[in-house]
Formats: C-alpha cells, structure tokens, sequence
C-alpha cells in the first residue's frame, strides 16, 4: 500500500527524515496542498513557491515519480487521498508557526480517527524548540545563551536520499500552471527570476561554492551589502530546499577545515532556530509587541503615510536606505546589514509601526519566514526579545560610510544621477507598476523625507517620555 507524503517546507529528497520515513512504509506519493497558508503568503513568496514547486516536480520525474498538486483544506484533501489511494499512513515534516501548529493538530488528530497512522517528522530545525530550555525549565529569551546551550550539541549526520518507490497508480494532480502562484506578482517577476535559481541542487552548489571560496572571510565581509559575501541560503531554507542540518554539517566541517568565518557561520544558522524558538514559546511575537509596554509607543501605524510610501518605493532621499528596498523588489532579497538599516529608518527616524515594514518585507521577500522576519523586525525596532535597545538609532550615513565606503551598493541600485546606470539600478524602473510614476530620468530626492538629525531627536525625544513604557 502507498504512503502519503505531505510536502510543505521540504522541497527536497536528501535530508529528509519524512519521506526516509515514508520510503521505508512503502511507495510514496508526494503531495502539495494548496490551502490558506500558501494563499496568505505575499506576491513574491508565493511565486518563489511556484519557482520551488516547478524544480521539485522536476526533480521526482526524474526518479519516475511525481508531484501530486491539490487544493483545498489540507485535512480533506488528505482524506479524500486516503481514500482514492487506499493510503494507511502519512508522514510530514513538522513547522512551528501557530497556524501551521493549528492545522496539523487538527490533520493528524482527523487521521487518525480514520484509523490512519499520521506522523510529523524533524528536518526543519537543528533544535526542536522544547527541547533547549534554560535551568529552570523556561524558554530562552536571548540569544547568547541560547547559542552557548545549543552549540556542542551532537547534531547527525545529514541523511542521504532514499530509494522510493513509485506507487502501481498515481492519484489526479492539479497542473501547476493552473494555480498561477506568480499571478500577484505584477512588479516584474520576469526580472525577479533572473536572480532566483531554485531547487536543492542549485541550493547544494551554492552552499559548496561558499564554503570552499568564502566562508574564510565571513566573519567580517558578510557585512559589506555589495559584496557576495554571504551564503545566500535563506530563500532555500525557506522552501527546504536544502535543510539546516546540510547547512550545519557543511559549516562544522569548513571549521574543523580551519577556515576562520565557520563558526560565525553556525552562530548565524543559530539565530534562525532561536527565532522559531521565539515563535514556538511565543507565537504573539509575529503580530504583537513582544515587550507590551511597547503597545502605549507612539507608533504611527497608517500606510498612507508619505514617508511610507517614499521607504516602498525606495525614495526617502536616505541613499542605503533606498538602495535596500530597490534591492529587495529587483531581487526579492535584501542583504542582512541593509535589513537592520531599513527597518530601524522606519521605526526610528519614521516613527512607524514596524508592523507596517513587516508587512511589506513579507509581500517582497522571497525568502520570507515568519520566525525571522517577525524577530527580524521586532529586534531592530527595540520591542522585541534580546531587541537592540530603542536609543541605539543607526546612521544610514555612518553605516554607507561603513560599510559601503566605495558606493558601490548604493550605485548597483540608484539610477538617478549616474551618466550609465547599471542594469541592475534600471531593472528597478522595469520592475515597479507604472501608476508609482517613477523614471530613471528623475532627480533623486534632494533632502531626506525625514532627516537624519531631526528624526533622531524626535524618535529619542518620544523614548525619553516613557510614561507609555510605564
Ligand atoms: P547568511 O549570512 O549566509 O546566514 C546563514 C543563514 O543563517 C541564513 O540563510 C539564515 O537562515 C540564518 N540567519 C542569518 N542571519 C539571521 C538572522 N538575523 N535571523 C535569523 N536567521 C538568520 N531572514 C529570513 O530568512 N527571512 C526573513 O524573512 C527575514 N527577515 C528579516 C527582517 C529583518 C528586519 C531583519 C533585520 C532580518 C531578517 N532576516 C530574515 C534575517 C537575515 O537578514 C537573513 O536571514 C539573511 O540576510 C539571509 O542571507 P544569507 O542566507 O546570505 O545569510
């Protein structure tokens, strides 16, 4: 008898406790639901999606299996599987998040009234998150600790592809191309794909090539946003393209290979299970000021803002600033540094709600997550856990000084005002909708939209009057 198995974040074969799992039962029938979770995403992730769908369907056929597409909500649809396959099991690889907490409880408890063996598997995570806890039983709520507690854990191996079985007959599948995930992605998706390479082996030979060539100097270059520094894994551990214990073994063995960068590497794998933790013991962090004091801060939480829309549209007249975003909606990525620069404009120097750039981070981003974009954004705007305290306000200035000494970040992505702009700065004009009104020809916006000095004083001014925070 075939065995399900239900595919989510773990578009993968090697690596994957679920499906060895499942390879082990018997033939295997991969399955992808489209339910709320993937109609909620935003534009770019859910055409990132598509793109990570497309590459894993292809990757089965060529085992001689295939991807089973159905929509709807995920406890019927695997019902109704079961039934029109005559499965007795299903296995999955479990996430964290509330909604998907919700829904899987709600799966597993439904199939096994029918009598069905339903099992949630690791592969996610290096950690499950009740599994690091401090002294006293409690969840970690800073990171350093967490790291300390976490970091000479004995982590397996990675595990290599199974041999699967393909099931005597295959269940209707939906056709891909019907569920027209990129169709919310009006901006230039044409051109977002010209970045994007999904798929685990593209995945597994970036990871090769960042260990043998960059790794060494990570610890300091993975600062500079011009610079292909870093190892570009997010969007793949997004859609589990590659998993984190493949990312952790590579990173160990680079370490115990000498290379310098390695263990900052790990240290950085780590705040992305310290973010799940976080969302795990605290799912309120992805929509609620994790630190409720912060509830009274006189945030202002309106997209129509003027200096909303000039920090969307990459015109607040803050050049990294407005580099990062031009970066993100050309690529759907955004280098970390230049995250923390952006996000701490809007909350600080703006005043905004960091619910507002959250919201935008998750319809550009595609390696959008909700563990570290929510942790992402509630630490740089000071509310959140082991946060950078309010009074610390980055200098987008300093930092392009910084960082970026040679504005070279800053002319990759800022048409206006260069003789030849690159492609990748007029890419930005092809990208954005028409009615945003923008042209290279333009002139850049001659004073900030809210000045550096003046949006400093008033954010610390707003601080220091902390009757709200008591
Ligand atoms: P590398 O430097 O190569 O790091 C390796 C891996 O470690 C990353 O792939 C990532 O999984 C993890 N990692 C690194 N830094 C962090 C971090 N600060 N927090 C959590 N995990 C980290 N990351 C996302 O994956 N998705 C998001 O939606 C996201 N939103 C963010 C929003 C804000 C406001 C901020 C400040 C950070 C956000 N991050 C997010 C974290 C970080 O910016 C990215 O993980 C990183 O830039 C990805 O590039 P990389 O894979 O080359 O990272």
């Amino acid at each position: 008898t075939p065995v399900i198995l239900w595919l989510r974040r773990d578009l993968r074969l090697a690596d994957h406790p679920a499906l060895t799992a499942a390879a082990k039962a018997g033939p295997v029938i991969p399955v992808f639901i489209r339910d709320h979770s993937v109609d909620s995403l935003g534009a770019a992730a859910r055409w990132r999606l598509g793109e990570g769908l497309r590459a894993f369907a292809e990757t089965l056929e060529a085992r001689g299996l295939r991807l089973i597409l159905r929509r709807g909500n995920a406890r019927d649809v695997l019902r109704e599987l079961v039934d029109e396959t005559g499965a007795r099991e299903v296995h999955w690889s479990r996430l964290y998040d509330p909604e998907a907490i919700e829904r899987d409880t709600e799966v597993k408890s439904a199939l096994k009234d029918a009598g069905i063996t339903a099992e949630s598997h690791t592969g996610h995570l290096l950690f499950e998150p009740w599994t690091v806890e401090t002294k006293d039983g409690g969840f970690y709520k800073v990171y350093s600790p967490f790291w300390r507690a976490v970091k000479d854990r004995h982590i397996d191996e990675p595990l290599p592809t199974p041999e699967v079985t393909a099931p005597v007959t295959w269940p209707d599948s939906d056709v891909l191309e019907d569920w027209r995930l990129g169709e919310a992605m009006k901006r230039g998706a044409a051109i977002l794909a010209k970045h994007c390479k999904p798929g685990a082996e593209a995945a597994t030979a970036r990871l090769g090539a960042f260990m043998a060539h960059k790794v060494d100097a990570y610890k300091t270059d993975r600062d500079l946003p011009a610079e292909d520094a870093t190892s570009r894994m997010s969007e793949y551990l997004t859609y589990g393209e590659i998993s984190p214990r493949q990312c952790w073994a590579a990173g160990a063995r680079a370490m115990e290979d000498g290379k310098k960068g390695a263990e900052h590497y790990l240290k950085e794998l780590v705040w992305r299970e310290f973010a799940y933790h976080l969302v795990y013991h605290t799912p309120q962090i992805m929509t609620d000021n994790w630190r409720p004091e912060w509830d009274a801060f006189p945030w202002r939480d309106d997209e129509r803002l003027a200096e909303v829309k000039a920090w969307k549209q990459g015109r607040t007249g803050v050049p990294f600033v407005d580099a990062a975003m031009r970066e993100m909606y050309v690529t759907g990525y955004m280098h970390n540094r230049a995250r923390m620069i952006v996000a701490s404009y809007l909350t600080k120097h703006c005043m905004i709600h960091w619910r507002v750039g959250q919201r935008w981070f998750d319809d550009c981003l595609i390696d959008w997550d909700p563990a570290s974009n929510a942790l992402g954004w509630q630490w740089t705007a000071g509310s959140g856990p082991d946060a950078a305290p309010y009074f610390r306000v980055f200098n987008p200035e300093t930092q392009a000084e910084k960082f970026d000494p040679r504005h070279h970040y800053l002319k990759r992505w800022i048409a206006e005002g260069q003789a030849r702009p690159p492609e990748t700065a007029t890419d930005y004009f092809a990208a954005i909708p028409r009615r945003w009104g923008l042209s290279p020809e333009d002139a850049y916006p001659g004073r900030p939209v809210v000045g550096l000095k003046e949006g400093r004083e008033a954010a610390l001014e707003a601080y220091a009057h902390r009757e709200w925070a008591e």
